[in-house]
């Protein structure tokens, strides 16, 4: 069976300057995969030029169709998401707009779906639906950013640093929301400075380091294997 998103021999530049080189990346579905590295590996780069929003060279096969030719709003209706590293919310709307943002395509009814399946993974944001973004806690802003990407009922979510700025017991709830997405059946593409946290709840995992993929496998071994210690997670 082939990959729900396959990305074959990526380069990615901006203009002269190589930032991702011949990575090749798999996720299957329902499955979690993590991308892990330092500051400026090409984690961010790749997610983007995935989601069209930068070009790319090679190949981007997701649900059995090249995406070469689609742009973003396409590739959102085919089911791909991606929540960008700074949240990206509208800060003066509340909490409802936000989400009905994420739902402009998409008909009445299923749009109405996806608000309650957003309301039941994040609670929070029901309590708050009439609260202005700008005002929310951080970690509501990262979960109102992951419910507006969910309103499309994506079957693939990218997500870039959710823990990023966050503290540590807010980080526990949105990993263990992740994870519960994966039970729900959508797969997750998940790029994170937080190594130790993603490779726990990761099936698998690429390691990033210079605009290349370093190490890859089960992320049980990643998290085991020495140098993978001793770079990412000797600190934490
Ligand atoms: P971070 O966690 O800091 O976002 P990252 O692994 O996501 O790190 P990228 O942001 O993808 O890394 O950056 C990869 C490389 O591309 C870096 O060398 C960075 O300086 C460079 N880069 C990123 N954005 C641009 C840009 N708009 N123009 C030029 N170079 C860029």
């Amino acid at each position: 069976m082939s990959a729900l998103l396959q990305v074959t021999d990526a380069h990615i530049a901006y203009g002269k300057v190589e930032a991702v080189r011949s990575v090749s990346l798999e996720v299957g579905d329902n499955e979690i995969v993590t991308i892990v590295g330092a500051n400026g590996a090409g984690k961010t780069t790749l997610l983007n030029a995935v989601m069209g929003i930068l070009p790319l060279k090679g190949r981007v096969r997701f649900a059995g169709a090249d995406l070469a030719r689609l742009e973003i709003e396409d590739r959102v209706a085919a089911g791909l998401s991606l929540v960008p590293e700074h949240r990206e919310l509208f800060s003066t709307m509340n909490v409802e707009d936000n989400l009905q943002l994420g739902a402009f395509r998409i008909a009445k009814a299923t749009a109405a779906k996806s608000f309650e399946r957003v309301y039941t993974l994040f609670p929070r944001l029901k309590e708050r639906r009439k609260q202005l973004a700008g005002t929310l806690s951080g970690g509501e802003q990262q979960m109102l950013a992951m419910g507006r990407a969910l309103m499309g009922a994506p079957r693939l979510l990218m997500l870039d640093e959710p823990s990023l700025g966050l503290a540590p017991i807010i980080v526990a709830d949105i990993f263990r929301t992740i994870a519960e997405l994966r039970a729900s059946g959508v797969s997750v593409l998940l790029v994170e400075q937080n190594a130790q946290a993603a490779l726990q709840i990761a099936d698998r995992a690429y390691v990033m380091e210079l605009g290349e993929f370093v190490l890859d496998g089960p992320a049980k071994d990643i998290a085991a294997n020495a140098r993978v210690v001793a770079s990412y997670l000797g600190f934490q």
